[in-house]
This record gives structure tokens, C-alpha cells and sequence, in this order.
């Protein structure tokens, strides 16, 4: 077996690498690469190997920097079928229309503003393309081996990232290769922890956060209850900007376990977003990937997505309607960075009140107008209008998807033997820290894979 590296090779996002095995050519995630506008050009660039050369796909998780460029792949000639855990297969539907969507309003929108003689702007993909793709997504369970082409055998293993989130092995030619996707820490609520891994003969691992530690998640989960007792002794509103997947049902989760501490049913509380109240459906199809603690949640508290006091608003016309609330809201809405969707339009609403509370409970991208609030910005610019930002804001570490460089160490110490290692989905600052701590500690030098270097497994 061979793997030649092509995204996420020295960067977070992009995710994409290719496996030759036992005569056929396969791909490991075919993600989009996200950040500023420049880099995310880059979308449009040839793969670096032909799309009707391969055979299989295999996604490890719904991200969209780990499956946004598949209905690209399809578009540029890839006949072959799509591997991916049921829960992700679900979560694909949804990611990927999502992102059709934007890009299909962003070329509409840019061709409205084009100048006569320039070109048209066609979309990276349209819905259309994400259906045709999703016909050729053939889900899998967890520790079930498939042959997914002659002497090609794949199996999926419990990254604890996000639900359906999958550690890959690959096994052709006698040989075994393993690439971890993203992995979440241990202790990710609703979700059990990364499954150990037995044996590989290389490894490809994520080191996103490979020169961090996070704060500890109990600690977060005690701030979190102080700010909302805060916030209820101020009368105002709590403002939340999150990501549809993973982070909103988090939070609703700890919602339903600390229900009676944090005196929840005073609130109203408000799923405001379309795409999150989605997911939330698909974790409801899948309880079977829960672990003990959520099972017990669900068994004794409060049905987390089903609070007596939660709403999930679908329309734009219920989620203008939230506006009419003065007091006692918790307002959960993307997007995550509110760099758009609908928090600003609560944003507009109440930020200038020195009663609200803004929440931030993901990571702030450089540029975005949750930056520029957790930054101590007076004044922020929303939809063409300045706004005074008076609310209080908060900035709650601790509750990552990613493992920090303990989880990672820990993970890649219990595979036995400590076998060959090439660091992926990490910046160099990252990778550089991660592999000087698993040289130290196992005498292993890992790899740190760049687009264009070919690994012999
Ligand atoms: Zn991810």
C-alpha cells in the first residue's frame, strides 16, 4: 500500500489523501479547504490525480473540511461508491445541501454585481449534485469490516469527535493502515470515547491541537451555570452563537443534566436554527451510538431535545418573533463564528443592552464579528448597520470536538508496537510540538505529510 498526501498536509482544513491498494486507487475524505477567501479559492484548483481514476471513497466524519469537495469529485468524473458511517452518511445530506445552498446564493449573488463581459460565476456544486452524490453513499456500522473493492477491506472504529465520527483502517496486501480522522477528547458528552486502536503498520493522525491542553470540561460546565445565574439576576438575554452540529445539542444536553441546578425551566429556550434542529433529528435516529452517561440522562432527566421549555424554530418569521422577548431568552443560533446566519439579527436586537449576555463556547476565527466581541469591540457591523456592543460577553474554553496533546499522545501510545507515524490536519506550529513530545516519549519520529509526499505502508 502507498498513501500520497494532497490536503490537510500542513493545514487544518482540506482534508484529503490517497491510498493505492492491492491494484485499485481509493480516497480518504475529500474535504474542503475554509479559512479566508484566498485559501478557500483554492477549492476550485485541480485535485493533483484524476477523480475518474479512482475506485472508492471513504469519509471519516460529516465536517465539511472532511467531505466538502465530494460532489466536486463527482462533477470531475468519480464513478466509484462513498463508505461512510451511518450516522455520518446522515449527516452528509444536511452538511452538503447546506453548503450548496450558500455557494449556489453566493454565485447568484456575485452575478447580479458582475460587470458586462465578465464571466458567469457557476457554483462550486449545486443541491443537485449533492442528490447524485448521496446515491452513491453506502453506510456502515462500527467494527464491521467491509471489502469495499477486491482485497480492499475497510473498517470503522468510534473517533468520539462528532456523532458518526469514524477512525479508519484499511487493510490490503497483509498490511494495515490507520487514519484517525479527527479525534475528540475523552468525556465528549452523548458520545462514547475514541475506541483504541490494536495494531497498524502506519498511522496518519490529526494534531489540530497538538501544542494545546484544554481546560478541564467540569470546570466549563460550573462557568457555564454561574453565567446563566448571572444573566437571570440581570434580566437580560443569553445570546449563544454555535455550530449545527455537535455544540448545539451539547449545550442542550447540559442543559437537561444540570436542569434542577441551574433552575432551567424559568427560561425559554430557543434552538434558532434550521440546520441544527436537523441534526438534531439524525441524533435522535442513533441513539445506539450514545454513551452510558447520555443513555442515563435521557433515562432520568429531561429528554434533552425535548425540554419542556425548548423551541426549535424552523420559519425566519418564528425566529424574527424571539426579537419580542425583553427578558429570560436563551437563544442558541449559528453561525458558530457570527460571521452570518441568524444570531446577528438577535444580535442587532440586543446587543446594546448591557443585560445581555453573549456566550461563546467555539473557537472565534480571526475576522469574524465574534472575534471582534470576545476582542472587547465597542462597536460591530451588522448586515450594513453599526451597532453598540454593551452586552457582557463570555468565552467558554473546554468544550472542544478535538482532543488536545495529552488525548493525542495517549491515543497513538496504545496501539502496540508505536508503529511508523505521519502527523496530518495540524499547522506546522502544532505538528512541530506534537512530534517532539511522541519522539521523546516513544522514540518515534513522525512524519509531518505535505502535499506531493508519497508513504509507503
Ligand atoms: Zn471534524
Amino acid at each position: 500500500m502507498r498513501v500520497h498526501f494532497h490536503g490537510a498536509a500542513g493545514e487544518v482544513t482540506g482534508s484529503l489523501h490517497e491510498v493505492e491498494a492491492a491494484g485499485h486507487r481509493l480516497l480518504l475524505d475529500c474535504g474542503m479547504i475554509q479559512g479566508s477567501p484566498e485559501a478557500e479559492r483554492r477549492n476550485l484548483d485541480p485535485f493533483g490525480f484524476d477523480a475518474a481514476a479512482l475506485d472508492a471513497l471513504v469519509i471519516s466524519h460529516a465536517h465539511i473540511d472532511h467531505i466538502g469537495r465530494v460532489p466536486l469529485l463527482l462533477k470531475r468524473g468519480f464513478r466509484g461508491e462513498i463508505h461512510a458511517q451511518e450516522a455520518t452518511a446522515d449527516l452528509m445530506r444536511i452538511m452538503l445541501l447546506d453548503s450548496a445552498s450558500i455557494a449556489e446564493s453566493e454565485a447568484e449573488r456575485g452575478n447580479r454585481k458582475r460587470r458586462p463581459g465578465e464571466p458567469e460565476l457557476q457554483p462550486l456544486y449545486t443541491r443537485d449534485d449533492v442528490e447524485a452524490t448521496m446515491q452513491r453513499v453506502r453506510p456502515l456500522r462500527y467494527g464491521t469490516p467491509r471489502e469495499i473493492l477486491l482485497g480492499v477491506q475497510v473498517t470503522f472504529r468510534e473517533a468520539g469527535h462528532i456523532l458518526g465520527s469514524s477512525v479508519v483502517e484499511v487493510r490490503a496486501e497483509g498490511r494495515t493502515l490507520v487514519f484517525s480522522g479527527d479525534l475528540g477528547p475523552k468525556g465528549t458528552p452523548i458520545l462514547r470515547d475514541p475506541e483504541p486502536i490494536a495494531a497498524a503498520d502506519l498511522v496518519l493522525m490529526e494534531s489540530t491541537y497538538g501544542d494545546r491542553l484544554h481546560k478541564d470540561r467540569a470546570e466549563t460546565i460550573l462557568e457555564l451555570g454561574r453565567i446563566l445565574e448571572a444573566a437571570w439576576n440581570d434580566g437580560g438575554n443569553v445570546l449563544i452563537p454555535a455550530f449545527a452540529v455537535g455544540r448545539s445539542q451539547e449545550l442542550l444536553y447540559w442543559f437537561a443534566k444540570y436542569w434542577d441546578e441551574w433552575k432551567l425551566s424559568r427560561w425559554k429556550i430557543f434552538l434558532d436554527s434550521p440546520m441544527a434542529a436537523k441534526v438534531v433529528a439524525v441524533y435522535d435516529r442513533h441513539t445506539e451510538l450514545f454513551d452510558e452517561d447520555a443513555v442515563a440522562v435521557w433515562k432520568e432527566k429531561p429528554n434533552p431535545f425535548n425540554l419542556p421549555n425548548l423551541r426549535l424554530t424552523e420559519s425566519a418569521q418564528d425566529s424574527m418573533a424571539i426579537n419580542a422577548v425583553e427578558r429570560g431568552a436563551i437563544v442558541i443560533a449559528g453561525s458558530g463564528m457570527a460571521n452570518a446566519g441568524r444570531i446577528l439579527h438577535h444580535f442587532r436586537q440586543n446587543l446594546d443592552k448591557p443585560q445581555t449576555h453573549v456566550v461563546f463556547v467555539g473557537y472565534q476565527a480571526e475576522g469574524t464579528i465574534g472575534r471582534r466581541l470576545v476582542e472587547g469591540a465597542q462597536w460591530v457591523r451588522i448586515h450594513g448597520r453599526d451597532i453598540r456592543a454593551r452586552a457582557q460577553r463570555h468565552t467558554i474554553g473546554g468544550l472542544s470536538a478535538h482532543t488536545d496533546q495529552h488525548g493525542l499522545i495517549e491515543w497513538y501510545g496504545q496501539i502496540a508496537g508505536h508503529p511508523p507515524l505521519a502527523l496530518v490536519h495540524g499547522e506546522d506550529k502544532a505538528r512541530e510540538a506534537l512530534a517532539g513530545e511522541i519522539g521523546e516519549r516513544y522514540g518515534v519520529k513522525a512524519v509531518l505529510a505535505r502535499p506531493g509526499l508519497t508513504l509507503q505502508v
